[in-house]
């Protein structure tokens, strides 16, 4: 099979979370009209639960930019998810990752950034209520996994990346009000710039997970338990003491 044989256009329609800036609380919100993208029905990686695909802007056709579109094929019984429940288990995805946005934004460490997310979801026959968690593709490099779902970074002051990434998720949870816990960062280094990134970054974070009190970020979200085996694990770095979080930590 040809690799032009297995490009799909898909008609979607693209949504994004917004955050309430009074109570936090998410909003989904739709990103402009329906437009045309390319999706290529081969899977190009496999995690536990998730799969995901090259997907093109289909306007840009001459951009380089290509972009993975994840959906969940396992919801942790082993059994493939309805449409429905892909789309709601994605878009809690999508709100754990404006969480971390908007953490970040606060964080502001210039050497570290965020990926932005986004759900396109299929409006018209045959893809009809498809849907998909959508990412900038960065580079070919192997993710660099700065720290796992049970498992708190602990990088010391030589690994800068590392130790940025650590100081990062302390804050989430100070930030937070203690009521969320930002997990299992893997991070990519950025070779090539892509549309909505600033090119001058290193190390991009992509795939951020939550542990949040309710417990209600989704699969892997490991509640208040979550939280309680970070505070045990997590060692500050320098970051920490220069923003005094080690002071405000509730342990
Ligand atoms: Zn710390």
């Amino acid at each position: 099979m040809s690799t032009i044989g297995i490009n799909q256009i898909v008609v979607v329609q693209e949504y994004f979370v917004s955050l309430d800036e009074f109570n936090c609380h998410p909003i989904l919100c739709t990103q402009g009209d329906l437009v045309e993208i390319i999706l290529q029905l081969l899977v190009f990686a496999e995690g536990l639960s998730k799969r995901a695909y090259w997907l093109r802007q289909k306007t840009d056709p001459l951009s380089m930019s290509a972009y993975m579109a994840k959906v969940l094929y396992n919801d942790g019984t082993g059994t493939k998810p309805s449409p429905l429940a892909n789309w709601e288990h994605l878009q809690q995805e999508l709100v754990g990752a404006e969480q971390a946005q908007d953490i970040f934004a606060v964080f502001q460490e210039q050497s570290l950034e965020v990926a932005q997310s986004t759900i396109m979801k299929a409006g018209l026959p045959p893809h009809q209520g498809c849907s998909w968690l959508v990412e900038p593709y960065l580079s070919q490099e192997k993710p660099i996994k700065f720290s796992g779902t049970d498992i708190a970074g602990r990088h010391g002051g030589e690994n800068h990346a590392g130790s940025m990434v650590d100081a990062l998720a302390h804050f989430s949870y100070i930030h937070s009000m203690q009521s969320l816990v930002l997990v299992d960062l893997p991070g990519i280094p950025q070779v090539n710039t892509h549309p909505g990134l600033p090119g001058n970054v290193p190390i991009v974070l992509f795939n951020v997970q939550t542990h949040t009190q309710e417990g209600s970020s989704g699969l892997g979200d490991q509640g208040q338990a979550g939280i309680d085996n970070f505070l045990v694990q997590h060692e500050c770095v320098a970051l920490c003491v220069q923003l005094q979080l080690n002071t405000l930590m509730d342990m």
